[in-house]
């Protein structure tokens, strides 16, 4: 199968409420390339360094998605022209994105990785912390970034009971979250699902998919 033809495959698949990140990690240009000429223009990738140089590349009308963890003080590479952070687990980090983003003049978009696998290496904060953190005055001073949502790793498991379960706690925040009355957030997206779990994620409420090895084919992290 072709990229084009997984692409098609899969958005053919997704409702219309449904975004599809195209999680392009590891992958060469030429690649993005094919799934770009095939109407795609929302890349995913979880490394700072990697993602500059492919949107030095490529076509300016991508949006780049920032999907893995975050270190602090790699935001600058990203800052002008990032459009979604999915991994924000920290509040520091959060200065930092508002930081960067001022210096740029721009705001950007962020989603609160919230901890709903019950395996240890997951990155995440508690929906305690994230709620006690949306409502300080702190959070409401900075202004050139914006909460639009929520993201979520389930369990790396074949037990898709307990998958589904922690799919319904983060949509169970996401609605919790989005009741409480803050300035800089505005909750519409709910990350959540994969490759391997998307459809069960979307009947679980999710909106917007990062969906990678079902594109482009399984990753090769030793070249
Ligand atoms: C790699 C990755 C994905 C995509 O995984 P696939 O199983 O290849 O679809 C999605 N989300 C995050 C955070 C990832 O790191």
């Amino acid at each position: 199968m072709s990229i084009s033809k997984n692409l098609l495959n899969i958005k053919s698949s997704l409702p219309e409420h449904v975004t599809l990140v195209a999680v392009s990690k590891t992958k060469p240009v030429c690649n993005l390339m094919e799934a770009y000429n095939g109407g795609q223009r929302i890349f995913g990738e979880n490394k700072i360094q990697e993602m500059a140089e492919k949107h030095e590349e490529m076509p300016k009308d991508i949006e780049w998605h920032m999907i893995g963890h975050v270190q602090r003080n790699k935001v600058k590479y990203m800052a002008s022209f990032v459009n979604l952070i999915h991994g924000v687990d920290n509040y520091k980090l959060l200065q930092e994105i508002n930081k960067q983003a001022l210096k740029h003049n721009r705001i950007i978009n962020c989603l609160f990785q919230i901890k709903i696998a019950s395996e240890d290496s997951k990155f995440g904060m508690t929906f305690d912390t994230v709620s006690s953190i949306i409502q300080t005055e702190e959070f409401s001073e900075l202004k050139n970034i914006k909460i639009i949502g929520v993201m979520g790793m389930a369990t790396f498991t074949e037990d898709l009971n307990l998958v589904e379960q922690e799919f319904n706690l983060l949509k169970f925040s996401f609605e919790n979250l989005k009741k409480l009355k803050t300035t800089n957030c505005s909750m519409q997206t709910i990350s959540m699902g994969m490759s391997g779990d998307y459809k069960l994620a979307i009947d679980c409420g999710s909106t917007m998919v990062r969906v990678g090895s079902s594109i482009f084919g399984t990753r090769n992290y030793s070249i």
